[in-house]
């Protein structure tokens, strides 16, 4: 199959919404990061997403919206707290986990009795929603275990050949998946930390952090997320958070230098380190950390690195969905400044 991969305007954005309607997949830019989209009532269409990813079928999708009246058609008595998040969070980075109506085929949720659903804010998401008529079906549009796609290239380099088409809609803003939340009456859990953050959530009900958002799980474990229990978000190279401040960063990375040892640190710390050095946003900038991190992890795996030391970033806000994705990068390997496991 050849992919088309063609700026988000309005004729392409009307050839996504025809080529979904026909049960095809589309490869679509969201806020977060790039989404390789079905229409979520049609299983065969569904199908098609597992198979051009790899992904295992255990992970349940997330439905995309464009108004509150498919989250009413797609859900089963959602609780008050739910249109309170929707109102303060929407459209934007955060997706719900709520109980799901039957008209959801098995394929989207993993034969799970709920559903995760978000409405984006991307204005070529919410067009192709709209056109479409549809809800989609969207995991974020890599080969599964890899750097989720920030960019359209980022797609094409990891589908093409797979899929029709690949709508181009430039950098994605935040540049790491939604936050991905159970909500209940009175109760929210995080699952997947994301654009929407821990304190913000916290201003409208108890936030309890599932295990499995700062610990490995089990993989034959029983979980509430499954997607969280993947290796995921990495490139071939060997990735290692080094949890040190910036002068022992400095010492541990120059003592190692060898041939394919690169490093990842903040904006400006590049001139003290003496292996090549890709960027992780600014010191103390947590979005531009979330922006970057995806396209230099894949840019590690162009340069042929094989062993990639990053610094360590902070835990709160933004910070904390960023640490989550790298500890799965680096399937869960943190090491102290003399080298010892943490
Ligand atoms: P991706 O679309 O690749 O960003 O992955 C979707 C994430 O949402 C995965 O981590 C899934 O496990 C999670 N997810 C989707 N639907 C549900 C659900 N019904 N219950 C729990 N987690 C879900
Ligand atoms: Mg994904």
């Amino acid at each position: 199959m050849e992919t088309q991969l063609l700026p988000a305007s309005p004729e392409n954005i009307a050839l996504a919404a025809a080529l979904l309607q026909r049960g095809e997949v589309v490869g679509l830019p969201t806020e977060t990061v790039y989404g390789l989209a079905a229409d979520a009532l049609n299983p065969q269409a569904v199908r098609k997403i597992f198979a051009a990813k790899g992904r295992p079928q255990d992970n349940p999708l997330i439905v995309h919206i464009c108004d509150l009246s498919m989250l009413k058609t797609l859900t089963c008595e959602p609780p008050k707290l739910a249109y309170q998040l929707a109102e303060a969070f929407w459209p934007g980075p955060m997706t719900m986990v709520l109980p799901k109506a039957d008209c959801l085929p098995d394929e989207v949720t993993a034969s799970l009795p709920t559903v995760g659903i978000r409405f984006p804010a991307h204005p070529a998401a919410q067009a192709v929603i709209r056109e479409s008529g549809l809800p989609l079906a969207a995991p974020s549009a890599n080969l599964s275990g890899s750097p989720s796609p920030t960019k359209a290239s980022h797609v094409y380099n990891d589908l093409q050949g797979k899929i029709p088409l690949i709508l181009d809609g430039g950098e994605c803003s935040v540049g790491l998946e939604s936050t991905v939340v159970a909500v209940r009456e009175g109760a929210i859990r995080l699952l997947r930390p994301g654009g929407i953050t821990v304190e913000q959530l916290s201003a409208f009900a108890p936030v309890e952090i599932d295990n499995g958002v700062l610990h490995q799980m089990d993989p034959t474990a029983k979980v509430a997320s499954p997607g969280m229990k993947y290796k995921h978000y990495s490139p071939k190279a060997d990735v290692v958070i080094v949890d040190a401040g910036f002068p022992d960063f400095v010492s541990f990375v120059n003592s190692r230098r060898a041939d394919g040892v690169y490093a990842m640190a903040f904006d400006g710390e590049e001139t003290m380190l003496k292996v090549p050095t890709l960027s992780f946003g600014a010191a103390g900038d947590l979005s531009s950390q979330a922006k970057v991190l995806f396209d230099s992890l894949r840019r590690c795996d162009e340069l042929g690195a094989k062993t990639v030391y990053v610094r360590s970033p902070q835990k709160n806000g933004i910070g904390l969905a960023v640490y989550n994705r790298l500890l799965r990068a680096a399937g869960f390997t943190v090491v102290d400044k003399d080298g010892n496991p943490i």
